[in-house]
């Protein structure tokens, strides 16, 4: 029953998910995490027994609406819900799943992934299958569903995730709740949860909000004084912030890199130099919420559309923002690209190289000449049909090819040079001009 064969353990095709509550009780200086989730499932196909992802936690009690007679069984990767009879294909159902456990990261093959405790605190990063180390889910990237996510902690910590979101005090500890109204891929939910302080910062139309330890205040402040500019640059080449806000976290912990959630970006303190020495990757991070959050990937062979994006964008807002252009940012990654192996093919790099950095570059650079041929007026206005008309749903590559026909006879030819053959193309000669400036 493989629903992804980048990641063949996770996942359940029997079914889609509808939403998902999460009320969930956490203590971090005992890592004890107890909660209660209740799953809205849709079955796809009929069937006797569905199973959700859930890894290093112990359910303790499952209910099924309208079945006396349902059980279920777990094993180190799977809970297995078995129907007292066989339901019938597009019947919902309300699964409610009790459980409980010290939760620690999932060993994978891209390292550590899922919840983390740090020196004082939690991180969730979950790309791409962290998930099932804190709720029960259907953990692949197609079946996207909206959240309430409740978490009730210690009343000195502060509990961040996307969405809307509302705090109260209950018997000494306090409790966070947050809407996510928008179809959101389990891997982009998260929990980030320390001593933080927060600030607010205006985003255009969008609110946003950047928590940090407070030692830290001085050099967040200066390395996001760019971020509304940021955001009105992408808006301006991407289409309209596809959420209601966006929440920049940065940890006290060291990260290696960055990572992208549902409306937000989490950064460590390494990435914070209070002169903008990570832009980059905060630009990154900020371009996913169109490319790879909203606009998702359903299959993650198809990564170079999130990554490839996220990566253009870096090499946009260096333009735009008075640095090196996007086309001399693409001469150079095209020149470093030629020197390394051409065994990497960009629409199916397998799962051991999904994350390579040549999926990055080599992503953004078929963008550029997708940019190059069309001339830059329809490459954004591509760009902005294709967060548009895919908001809030799982794409392919074919999907993008389908839109690319629309604007250019010759442009899926010229893409699938680039992501379905093995040699690095040249970059196209002529066609329209680079952009000379974005708006800032
Ligand atoms: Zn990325």
């Amino acid at each position: 029953m493989t629903v992804d064969p980048y990641t063949p353990h996770s996942g359940d095709r029997r079914y889609g998910v509808l939403h998902y509550d999460l009320a969930l009780d956490y203590k971090v200086a005992t890592n004890r995490l107890s909660g209660t989730a209740t799953i809205q499932v849709q079955l796809s196909e009929r069937a006797a027994h569905i199973s959700f992802d859930l890894i290093g936690l112990k359910a303790t009690k499952v209910r099924v609406s309208g079945d006396r007679r349902a059980s279920y069984r777990q094993d180190a990767k799977r809970l297995k819900v078995v129907f007292g009879a066989e339901r019938d294909s597009g019947e919902e159902l309300t699964v409610v799943v009790e459980y409980s456990g010290a939760p620690t990261p999932r060993r994978t093959r891209w390292g550590l992934l899922g919840w983390e405790e740090l020196e004082d605190g939690v991180l969730v990063a979950s790309q791409p299958t962290g998930a099932p180390t804190w709720f029960p889910c259907n953990d692949v990237p197609s079946d996207k569903a909206t959240y309430r996510l409740e978490i009730t902690a210690d009343p000195e910590y502060t509990v961040v995730s996307g969405g809307e979101a509302t705090r109260s005090t209950q018997r000494g500890r306090t409790r966070w709740t947050f809407q996510q109204p928008v179809p959101t891929a389990t891997y982009l939910m998260t929990v980030q949860i320390g001593r933080y302080v927060d600030e607010h910062v205006a985003l255009g139309d969008t609110p946003g909000r950047v928590y940090h330890p407070r030692a830290l205040a001085p050099r967040v402040r200066a390395d996001f004084a760019r971020l509304p500019d940021m955001m009105n640059s992408f808006v301006d080449s991407f289409g309209p912030y596809p959420y209601e806000s966006y929440k920049v976290v940065v940890t006290a912990d060291v990260l290696e890199i960055p990572l992208e959630a549902q409306g937000m970006a989490i950064f460590g303190a390494n990435h914070v130099d209070g002169v903008g020495g990570s832009e980059r990757l905060v630009a990154h991070e900020l371009a996913h919420q169109w490319f790879g959050n909203s606009v998702g990937v359903a299959r993650w062979q198809d990564i170079w559309l999130n990554e490839g994006f996220a990566c253009y964008a870096e090499w946009l807002w260096s333009e735009a923002s008075g640095g090196p252009t996007a086309h001399a940012q693409a001469v150079a990654h095209h020149t470093q690209l030629r020197s390394l192996p051409q065994d990497l093919l960009l629409s199916d790099p397998g799962p051991t190289d999904m994350f390579d950095d040549r999926v990055y570059k080599r992503g953004a650079l078929a963008l550029h000449a997708l940019r190059l041929t069309l001339g830059a007026d329809a490459f954004f206005e591509l760009v902005r049909e294709w967060t548009a008309r895919f908001a809030g749903l799982a794409v392919t590559s074919d999907d993008f090819l389908g839109l690319v026909d629309e604007f250019n006879g010759d442009g899926r030819a010229l893409v699938r040079t680039w992501i379905d053959e093995l040699p690095l193309p040249t970059l196209p000669r002529s066609g329209g001009q680079p952009r000379a400036t974005l708006s800032v």
